[in-house]
């Protein structure tokens, strides 16, 4: 998303998810770094408008087996029909 935005960052560990051993997962999650500080306010705005995105959805009802589905949910987890 970052990218898509022009901000020059860097994703750091992307690849040590094979590497889980004796580290805890904790440290094996990526991370993004920013390629220079000047970017962070820009970034974390991108970041909060990103979260309320997703926070301003809401969950929908499935037509056919009227279960309840996140609004992340593109098809029923019940009974995998599409949303209308
Ligand atoms: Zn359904």
């Amino acid at each position: 998303m970052l990218d898509n935005a022009g901000i020059p960052c860097f994703v750091k560990n992307e690849f040590a998810i094979g590497g889980i051993g004796d580290l805890a997962p904790f440290d094996c999650l990526p991370e993004v770094w920013l390629a220079d500080e000047e970017w962070e306010p820009k970034a974390k705005r991108l970041l909060k408008e990103l979260l309320e995105q997703n926070h301003g959805e809401e969950d929908w009802f499935c037509p056919f087996c009227k279960e309840k589905n996140a609004a992340s949910f593109e098809i029923c987890w019940n009974c995998g029909k599409e949303s209308t």
